[in-house]
């Protein structure tokens, strides 16, 4: 494993000692890796590494820990995901709101705090029962007087009530966009329901946090968005929705000052034909370091929960109010002129039907003007034909999907189709033994959760978190097919598979340190699995404080150096009024400590120089640098000694 021609390259980063799961082609797991300049330099045993580290390297000691590469993100929404914990939009996701009722009580409470007139506007979104519909009559009788905006998690529809329509302008002779509806009673009355984009842009365009929002607010979406990648494992995200060239100029500035921290490839989105034609001849591929922009997103249909699946079974629940968001000819004129732009083409569709039309277009615009891989794309695509997974074999065409859809969406697909259509559902395995590409995204905040753990538990465990019930379990994937697609399947998806995916010497640097192993771990116990650090192009760019990084001296004779501080557990902890911080310096020093919020807000701060060497103890009252008692919840502890830092966790109960 280890080549002698890479010998005298010394790392200048080296992380030891643990499993590291390379999805290499072989699959090997090593025990350590060392990089160079943001890059892998190379995988292998402990001793093999310890040797390449370099005069002022720094390293990680995993003590048995599992390092997978960076997980890649086909289906996200960063920017917008970014904009949901927006302090000015009403909180509507998952857990708050999981029925109408629990919509409804939430609104009127919010309702008593507003000016007249002022706007509600949810972040996306509201989640309801299967079965249960909303309109604006059941807005109106809890908000009469302000204008509600509320869109499904989905992203499918949007629920308004009078106040709001009387604001946009929107009566019974206005038009449904194209592509779009809005919904009407048997008198032609709007009911409030908006389906699909255009139409809900309507009434979005006014609503507060929608079509507002400034530049300084969108910079503040992307960064906010990045950390929670971080945060997850992600080093890499597919965004296949920017929703305008300002968006992707605002992507491009962010990365050209040095601020994008992730990968991020992004899609653009387009609803109608017109802007099809107009895009195709004006607008170029990006490429600005981490940033590129190199594909076009179109959508066929819609969700199940919002009726608006294409299947051809009109009679199913999912297909109540189905309609194609373009004709066959229309799509396959725009998936022709888009795919003519030499970039690769996603397109957003769940029902058979759906599916089959999508091929149709993709596949007689690549026979009328063939290249090598388009690799054009199916978003969710979730309850495919055996018929389509031939076309898409033939064709390499990719399924990007949510397997987290099985955990949490599965119960509600199966009330709302039925037993012929649920016997397609994201046939995974299948396709895997077809060579199909497969790639996986969280979708967020189209889905309940952004941690990769629950695509992991959707594709192999294949089970639903609330009955319980596992949906065609021969259907499961292994823990080292699904982390497979997760990294180098999505990597491909993206164009991105010679220099991320997997950690290979030459390739980017991008891993992530976990809490647990996820080749070995009990697959019931998937929801614990945590990021605990995450490296993008060998700089770290998020740390829970699980791992200590340090400075290694370049003989090998001397690795590991001993640690100059050392953490003991707080006393009492959980605490409530006060708690004892201790540590023990194995030399006098210089120390700083830090008190911080899982966001990274500073608490408080002490310095002490030339601290003796020996137990130390600090005891802290709950209160922060302005003296303020700190709210309840973890509390992080810095302490920091020249280049060495240990971070503990303090629970304060209140
Ligand atoms: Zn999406």
């Amino acid at each position: 494993a280890w080549s002698p021609s890479l010998a005298f390259d010394k790392a200048d980063f080296i992380i030891y000692n643990g499993k590291v799961i390379t999805v290499d082609p072989q699959d090997r797991v090593v025990e350590a890796v060392a990089i160079k300049d943001g890059k892998i330099l190379q995988a292998g045993t402990t001793q093999e590494i310890l040797q390449l580290a370099d005069a002022d390297c720094k390293s990680i000691d995993l003590r048995g820990k599992t390092v997978t590469p960076g997980l890649i993100d086909s289906h996200y929404h960063l920017m917008y995901y970014g904009a949901q914990f927006w302090p000015g939009y009403l909180n509507i996701r998952h857990p708050v709101v999981t029925s109408k009722a629990d919509l409804l009580q939430l609104l009127q409470q919010h309702v008593a705090s507003l000016q007249p007139g002022e706007w509600i506007s949810g972040n996306q979104g509201f989640t309801l029962r299967m079965f249960e519909t909303i309109n604006r009559g059941d807005l109106d009788a809890v908000i009469p007087n302000n204008p509600a905006y509320l869109r499904h998690c989905s992203g499918q529809y949007s629920v308004v009530n009078s106040a709001a329509l009387d604001s946009a302008g929107i009566d019974n002779n206005t038009p449904n966009p194209p592509g779009s509806l809005i919904m009407r009673d048997e008198q032609g009355n709007p009911t409030g329901i908006l389906s699909h984009y255009p139409a809900e842009n309507l009434v979005g365009q006014y609503a507060a946090g929608y079509g507002d929002r400034t530049d300084q607010q969108k910079f503040e979406d992307i960064e906010r968005g990045q950390q929670l990648a971080f945060e997850a494992g992600y080093t890499s995200v597919q965004d296949v929705i920017v929703g305008s060239i300002r968006d992707i100029m605002l992507y491009k500035q962010y990365a050209d000052s040095g601020l994008l921290k992730i990968r991020l490839y992004a899609m653009l989105y387009i609803d109608v034909e017109q802007e099809a034609d107009t895009l195709a001849k004006i607008f170029k591929p990006v490429d600005s370091g981490l940033f590129h922009f190199a594909g076009w997103k179109l959508a066929m249909d819609g969700g199940i929960a919002a009726r608006t699946t294409l299947f051809y079974d009109k009679s199913l629940y999912a297909a109540q109010i189905s309609y194609p968001y373009h004709t066959q000819d229309e799509l396959n004129r725009m998936v022709q002129t888009l795919h003519n732009t030499g970039l690769q083409v996603a397109v957003h569709v769940s029902g058979d039907e759906g599916i089959d039309m999508t091929l149709t277009a993709l596949e007689a615009a690549m026979k009328a003007n063939p290249r090598p891989e388009p690799r054009h794309r199916i978003e969710h695509g979730l309850f495919p034909t055996a018929s389509a997974l031939q076309r898409m074999k033939e064709n390499g065409i990719i399924l990007s999907t949510q397997p987290q859809w099985i955990s949490w969406y599965s119960d509600g697909f199966e009330q709302a189709t039925d037993a012929s259509a649920m016997a397609n559902l994201l046939p995974m395995k299948s396709m895997l033994d077809d060579g199909i590409h497969l790639a996986f995204g969280c979708d967020v905040p189209a889905s309940l959760y952004q941690e990769p753990k629950w695509a992991f538990n959707g594709a192999i465990l294949r089970r639903s978190v609330q009955s319980g019930i596992v949906y065609n379990p021969e259907q499961k994937l292994s823990a080292q097919e699904a982390l497979r697609i997760h990294t180098m399947g999505s990597a491909y998806a993206g164009f991105a598979e010679t220099t991320t995916g997997s950690l290979e010497p030459g390739k980017f640097a991008d891993l992530v340190i976990w809490s647990h192993d996820l080749y070995t771990m009990s697959p019931s116990k998937l929801i614990d699995l945590a990021a605990e650090l995450t490296m993008v192009g060998g700089r770290i760019v998020y740390d829970a404080g699980e791992n200590v990084v340090v400075s290694v001296a370049s003989s090998p004779a001397e690795l590991p150096i001993p640690r100059r501080v050392e953490w003991l557990q707080n006393y009492p902890n959980p605490f409530n009024a006060s708690t004892t911080l201790q540590f023990v310096l194995s030399a006098t020093a210089d120390v700083e400590i830090t008190l911080y919020t899982l966001r990274g807000e500073e608490l408080r701060k002490w310095r002490f120089e030339s601290c003796p060497a020996g137990l130390r103890t600090l005891n802290w009252d709950a209160v922060d640098q302005a003296g303020k008692p700190v709210a309840g919840g973890m509390v992080l502890c810095s302490i920091r000694v020249g280049e060495e830092r240990v971070v503990a966790k303090l629970i304060l109960l209140k």
